[in-house]
């Protein structure tokens, strides 16, 4: 066509970009180095599902097709605009004739090209559609969206042209090896040559400066996304879903003076970063959080958007900063934003801390988001700090603390009376009976709290029914650590995984079995890098493989619709869906039930995160309520779940609706209940 004005926009694109990139590449090095190239195997598997194959976009379906169109059409149209690169030089470039028309390539080339075409510029009017027309609420409406939906169907039409008037130009009828170029020929036939060639220009023209334009768009618009989103889904943690990073020598962190959690921008690391460059702003997370659903500050989507704002924006302090993160620069002071120091904290300054703390820890996010981005690590390595460095948390969570330290539970109930439970029901110790099949891993809930104890009780009695061989610890279980670590009390959480490891250990359990999701989460996926390596099963599954194996066999009738609530850490963050709803299938007249929002979709709670022992933020609704409601709307006669936690949360909701009518029970005391002897004056043995 032109080869000095196509050297000069190749020149000129190609160099902008490599200058935006290395502005980009620049800020992720800023943080602490991680490794994420580690298991490439595993990764390549998983960048494949999810990146190319796009298994996420499937949940949404007409979006994903459309996304599937979109991508795809981006894949195979690199080349087409390598080929018009090429023929800025030389009319005829088909990388040497390999591409060429009349070779098996080249037209099998055209034809898979000019369907992608057609599909992209069908798959850019649904997005235009969902964005204009129907304005779904948790995408965000900007010019900026619209005008890179504009571009990229400009950029097809301009390639249909281009090819269009070409063909007409050589009076070639409709070719199978060019259909949608064809048609767009045949529609321009009998138009004269000159008017032709301008045509052919235009759409080369058209084509190649778009695909530049938007190339360098990339770096600076949500769309940055098609650049990072394979490499971000390629460095996604391959750690088990509910295993929060650990943080490694705190004691040597405090003597040397380094930052503990997450204080500013700069302590993310490159893939804390990565995430940022990678949102593609669509709010599925958003959509799904059950924080932003009942009206809390805390958006995930938002978060995201914040920090990679606040970044942009303090990029010239940020790159010249030094180590410590004192601004050696201050002269790249923003304008039109507020000046913050490269050193500034990001709470509360930029961040609400009541964002953080609305944060439930449920994964619901995180299982939504198709590029993979991460919320908790980030959340909780904020709250670290809150916590560890500047005793900045809510004043109820000292309480929760204080028990764990002094009394090994959040409540502090005294640690003697753990085994209180136990009363009647001869339950041996793990101290009297070492070699024991089974360690059942009480918890604190079902330990002290009267209602969950019930839950315990039940578990006991089957395990003694099936002939189990088993035993508790007794005094000698602690918390977990859970609430210690996901309210961001490190400290605390590591004092007490290594006195439980420790006592564990000794032991040498062949299985623990644990009626706590949450219990369960941190024995299996966190112990492990505290030298805890144990075979941790939750009861629901358990008691499903006994039913399964005939030692226990329901048998009371229980006629009644039960709607079945998934505990997060059990669902979303251990894959555990099946178990609890087949022991329920198994007890004679009971029918599950399923809300709306279940199994992954399912709406959390509101307990975890510790915020089982604080007061919930601030907003329009409780968490436990909404859920309340999604249950109720299947009209139960009762709401089962499988953690102590949900049942506390449960109780609540239904009493705060007046529907103590809906009763609340575990999948433990259901199947006791179905199993367990008649007793003369109709009192459950299991209390
Ligand atoms: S983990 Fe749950 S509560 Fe926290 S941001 Fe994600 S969806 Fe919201
Ligand atoms: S974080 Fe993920 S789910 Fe949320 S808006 Fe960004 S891309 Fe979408």
């Amino acid at each position: 066509m032109n080869p000095y004005v196509m050297t000069l926009l190749l020149v000129g694109a190609w160099g902008v970009f490599g200058w935006q990139m290395y502005r980009r590449i620049r800020l992720m090095r800023l943080g602490p180095s991680e490794n994420r190239f580690d298991q490439i195997g595993e990764r390549l598997k998983r960048t494949w599902e999810y990146a190319f194959a796009q298994k996420r976009m499937r949940r949404y379906w007409w979006a994903g097709i459309a996304h599937s169109f979109i991508f795809t059409g981006f894949v195979v149209l690199l080349l087409r605009s390598l080929i018009l690169f090429g023929r800025g030089y030389a009319e005829d470039f088909a990388f040497w004739g390999l591409f060429a028309h009349g070779t098996v390539l080249g037209d099998g080339y055209s034809f898979i090209k000019d369907v992608f075409i057609v599909l992209v510029i069908v798959a850019t009017c649904v997005f235009i559609y969902y964005r204009v027309i129907k304005k779904l609420g948790r995408m965000t409406l900007s010019f900026e969206g619209l005008l890179i939906l504009m571009i990229i169907e400009s950029m097809m039409f301009g390639d249909l042209l281009y090819d269009g008037a070409a063909r007409a130009k050589s009076e070639a009828g409709f070719s199978w090896a060019e259909p949608a170029g064809s048609v767009v020929g045949v529609i321009l036939q009998g138009t004269d040559g000159t008017t032709l060639n301008v045509l052919a220009h235009i759409g080369f023209w058209v084509h190649v400066s778009l695909v530049l334009l938007f190339l360098n768009l990339l770096p600076i618009s949500k769309h940055f996304h098609i650049i990072t989103a394979i490499p971000n889904v390629f460095a996604q943690s391959l750690a088990p879903r509910g295993c929060l990073p650990n943080v490694e020598d705190i004691e040597g962190k405090i003597e040397r003076e380094e930052t503990l959690g997450t204080a500013r921008i700069d302590q993310l690391s490159w893939k804390g970063v990565l995430d940022l460059y990678t949102c593609t702003e669509c709010g599925r997370c958003t959509d799904q959080c059950p924080a932003s659903n009942t009206g809390k500050l805390l958006s995930p989507k938002q978060l995201t958007l914040d920090l990679r704002d606040y970044l942009y924006d303090n990029e010239k302090k940020l790159v010249g900063a030094n180590h410590d993160g004192q601004a050696v620069a201050q002269e790249g002071a923003d304008e039109g934003h507020t000046p913050i120091s490269v050193a500034d904290d990001l709470v509360p300054q930029f961040i609400k801390p009541e964002v953080l703390w609305a944060c439930t820890t449920c994964g619901a996010c995180e299982t939504e988001c198709p590029v993979f981005i991460t919320y908790v690590d980030k959340i909780v390595d904020m709250r670290r700090n809150l916590v560890m460095e500047k005793s900045e948390f809510p004043a109820e969570l000292q309480n929760a603390f204080r028990g764990m330290e002094t009394n090994s539970n959040p409540w502090s109930f005294p640690a003697s009376d753990r085994a209180g439970w136990t009363k009647g029901l001869d339950v041996p110790l793990m101290s009297e009976k070492p070699d024991a099949e089974v360690l059942f891993w009480v918890g604190c809930s079902a330990s002290f709290d009267d209602r969950a104890r019930k839950i315990a009780r039940a578990t006991a009695s089957l395990l003694k029914a099936a002939n189990v061989d088993f035993a508790i610890l007794g005094e000698e279980e602690q918390c977990t650590g859970d609430p210690a670590r996901r309210a961001g009390n490190e400290f605390l959480f590591q004092m007490l995984a290594q006195m439980n490891v420790e006592t564990l250990n000794n032991y040498e359990p062949k299985t623990i079995v644990t009626t706590c999701p949450h219990c369960f989460n941190t024995l299996l996926n966190e112990y492990p890098d505290f030298g805890g390596k144990f075979n941790v099963v939750h009861h629901s599954s358990f008691l499903s493989k006994l039913v399964r194996e005939g030692r226990l066999t329901p048998k009371n009738q229980i006629s009644a619709k039960v709607a079945y609530h998934d505990s997060c850490y059990l669902g979303r963050y251990n894959d555990i869906y099946d178990p609890p709803r087949e022991t329920l299938k198994s007890i004679p007249g009971l029918t599950v039930l399923e809300p709306q929002q279940t199994r992954d979709r399912g709406m959390c709670c509101g307990a975890g995160g510790a915020q089982m022992f604080k007061e919930e933020e601030e907003g329009d609704d409780r968490v436990n309520l909404v859920r309340t409601d999604q249950l109720l709307e299947t009209q139960p006669d009762m709401v089962a779940s499988s953690c102590p936690f949900c049942q506390r949360m449960l109780i609540d909701g239904l009493s705060a609706k007046n529907r103590e009518d809906v009763s609340q029970m575990d999948v433990a005391e259901l199947l006791w209940k179905s199993i367990e002897p008649e007793t003369s004056d109709g009192e459950s043995t299991a209390g």
